[in-house]
């Protein structure tokens, strides 16, 4: 690839690329899953099919790079009162305890993959 020019795309728009593409899932389906609203879908898609059609009409490499999205996102769901809530946004990954009950019977899981 060294000496190629390059096209970007960030770790965003492949993940909704693969869903979408790859995967088959429409708009409104990859929207819940990353966790962003539907244009936003739309825009992340429409720019990379934009970049893999320059990549491939004119040879050059694509790259991956960056976003803040993350791709497995890892979810708890509490076994007494089945409250689920995501890592990040409670930072539950050293919490042993459920944020609504205060349970102790914490699973983690991984959201939405397991038929992916
Ligand atoms: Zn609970």
């Amino acid at each position: 690839m060294r000496g190629l020019e390059q096209v970007i795309i960030s770790v965003d728009e492949l993940e909704a690329l693969r869903l979408s593409d790859y995967l088959g899932l429409n708009q409104e389906d990859v929207a819940q899953e990353m966790n962003v609203s539907r244009p936003t879908v739309t825009r992340m898609l429409a720019k990379a099919h934009k970049a893999i059609a320059e990549a491939l009409v004119y040879g050059k490499a694509i790259k991956i790079e960056g976003g803040d999205y993350q791709v497995a996102q890892p979810r708890f769901i509490c076994q007494q009162c089945q409250y689920t809530w995501d890592d990040a946004t409670e930072a539950a990954a050293t919490t042993r305890t459920c944020p609504k009950c205060h349970g102790s019977a914490i699973q983690r899981f991984w959201r939405g993959r397991a038929g992916l």
